[in-house]
Formats: C-alpha cells, sequence, structure tokens
C-alpha cells in the first residue's frame, strides 16, 4: 500500500482570492507563488479531483494525505486568513468523505490569529476528522517559536495532531539574496527557510515544553540531518561558555536528540537512496515516509523510486505506508 503524505490542494475561492491578494501586493515572494500558482494545467490538479484520483490509479498511489498547497492562508489577515481557512477545511472534509478511501487530509490554520487558530485545530481533528495540521512555515515573517503562537502547540498536543511544516517563500527580511538567481523557490529558498523555522523550534525549547509535539518535514528533512553533528558540538561549546551568545536557551537535551523524538522526514522531490539510507541511519526507518509533492513533483518519478527502495521489507512497508497510518492516525474506512 501506498500513501503520499505531501499532496497539494487548493479550492478555486483560494487560489482566486490569493492571486487577486498577490496581484495587488506586489510583493517579491507572493507573486513567485502566484507565478507557479497560475502554471498551465495546475489550477484542474489543485482543484479537481478526479483529476487527481485519475493520476494516482495511473501510477498505484493508494491514497494522498492533502494539504492546503503553500504559502495557504497566512499572507492574509487574521480576520480572511481565518475564514478562508475554515471554508477550505470544510471544501476538503466533504471531499474526503466522498472518498474515504483514496484521501485523507491536514486543516489549514491561520496562525495570525493563534487563538482561533486553536479553536480550528479543535474543529479539525474532532467534527471534521482531519489527520494533522499543515502550516506553511513563517507568517509574515514570524515563526512559531514565539510564544504567541504556542496556544497552537497547547491545541496540537491535546487534540493529537502533528503539525507538518512545509515550505513557503522567505520571509521580506529574508528573500533579497534569493531573488538574483531564481532562487527563493523549491531549488534553495524553501529548504533554507524551512530548516531555519525547525531549528529554531529545537533551539527555543519548545520540546522541553512539548515533549509530545510532533513535527513532520518534507523533502527528506531539508538537509537537518547533515547539521545534527554540527548543531549538537557548537551548542556544547558555547552554552558551556560564561557568556553564551544572546538569546541562546539552555535545553535539556542535545539538539539532534529532539529531531530523532519530535520529527518526522517525508521523501518529498528526493529521489536518492544515499539520501534515504542516510535519513534511516540517523532519524530512524519509524520516522520516514513517502511523498510525491504532487502536483509540483512528478508521480511517476516519486512512485517508481519509492517500489525499488533498498530496505527491508519490513523498513519498506513502514515508509510506503506504515508510518503514515501510525503517526496520521488514518483509520482503514
Ligand atoms: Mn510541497
Amino acid at each position: 500500500m501506498i500513501i503520499a503524505t505531501e499532496e497539494a490542494f487548493a479550492t478555486s475561492e483560494f487560489l482566486d482570492t490569493y492571486l487577486d491578494f498577490a496581484a495587488a501586493r506586489q510583493n517579491e515572494g507572493m507573486l513567485f507563488a502566484a507565478s507557479v500558482l497560475s502554471r498551465p494545467g495546475m489550477r484542474d490538479r489543485l482543484t479537481d479531483i478526479d483529476v487527481r484520483l485519475a493520476e494516482m490509479d495511473a501510477h498505484g498511489t493508494d491514497m494522498h494525505l492533502m494539504s492546503l498547497t503553500s504559502p495557504g492562508v497566512q499572507v492574509f489577515d487574521p480576520d480572511l486568513g481565518t475564514a478562508l481557512a475554515i471554508r477550505v477545511n470544510n471544501e476538503m472534509a466533504a471531499l474526503i468523505r466522498q472518498h474515504p478511501n483514496r484521501l485523507a487530509g491536514l486543516a489549514a490554520i491561520a496562525p495570525q490569529d493563534p487563538r482561533r487558530a486553536a479553536a480550528e485545530i479543535e474543529r479539525a481533528m474532532g467534527d471534521l476528522g482531519f489527520n494533522g495540521i499543515i502550516i506553511n512555515s513563517h507568517t509574515q515573517g514570524e515563526f512559531l517559536d514565539d510564544r504567541k503562537f504556542w496556544p497552537i502547540f497547547d491545541a496540537a498536543v491535546k487534540h493529537r495532531a502533528p503539525i507538518y511544516l512545509h515550505p513557503t517563500f522567505p520571509p521580506d527580511t529574508m528573500i533579497e539574496p534569493y531573488v538574483r538567481y531564481g532562487l527563493n523557490g523549491a531549488i534553495w529558498g524553501f529548504g533554507a527557510e524551512t530548516s531555519l523555522h525547525a531549528v529554531r523550534l529545537v533551539m527555543s525549547g519548545v520540546f522541553d515544553r512539548y515533549p509530545e509535539l510532533q513535527i513532520v518535514l518534507g523533502h527528506m528533512g531539508e538537509a537537518l540531518p547533515y547539521w545534527f553533528l554540527r548543531l549538537d558540538l557548537q551548542y556544547q561549546k558555547q552554552i558551556a561558555r560564561q557568556q553564551h551568545p544572546p538569546g541562546m536557551v539552555k535545553l535539556n537535551r542535545m539538539p539532534s536528540d529532539y529531531f530523532r523524538s519530535n520529527f518526522h522526514f517525508t521523501t518529498s522531490g528526493m529521489y536518492w537512496n544515499d539520501l534515504l539510507e542516510f535519513a534511516i541511519k540517523t532519524m530512524g526507518a519509524e520516522r520516514i515516509m513517502f511523498s510525491i509533492d504532487y502536483p509540483y513533483e512528478p508521480s511517476t518519478r516519486s512512485t517508481e523510486w519509492i517500489k525499488q527502495i533498498p530496505v527491508s521489507p519490513q523498513d519498506k512497508d513502514r515508509i510506503m505506508s506504515g508510518n503514515a497510518i501510525k503517526l496520521f492516525q488514518i483509520r482503514s474506512r
């Protein structure tokens, strides 16, 4: 069985609202995302469930765990963001009810209103039957380690909702050096921004406060396993100094320990056996899940790759579906 766990979705209302909003702002990052969402065929692939199911059938993907496409509702003002998230979630939940064996979903929230975002987590994980939450990384330049966002973590832990921390374009304070060579998107900027966000969560002590919180990163962990040793060594060296760097927080454990207890990685766009092997070595096979990143990455290459990964049958089964069933509480329906 193959479950793909980072599969983008949109409603027509969301696309229209976002494209109008981006056009009116003339913001570098927003316009970049708008250009991607405006590519030929994109609207149908994001919004039309029959188009999606046909692609799943063609490549033997049993289930898509869908989530609202980046940049989601996080660019809007709190009222519009909150209202749009609720409408997107209602529409997605109705589609999942129509195809319960083929579709599951992560609910959108608007972190720019943390209280209402927490209420939407409760609604989504309860009545609507969602499998977790999607957050498209920073919210208007702010990161989730900021205590004002912690009601979101309270709700996520209470309702056992994993949070998929998905990339978006870098914030205004960070994007300029990426623009010149077209580096603000999936080629580099997405990973740079999202890995920074994940490291901020770890270094802020969020996981000492919320030991049960589970975060999911795509793209085989946004290159973070390469940094585990250096994060630990530099943290140890610097925290031991009389005057450690301003802002540095004393953690209960080493930075890399939190990745192994509070993070999961998915394979989106990283069809590379050596990388998978290193991710398994550093995280354990029980923390790696298959994803395609539909419609931005080809289902063909992703599914052909995952079928041939050189791991034990047991690990293969975990990575292709078992880990996702467990983490996202996907029930056979
Ligand atoms: Mn994606």
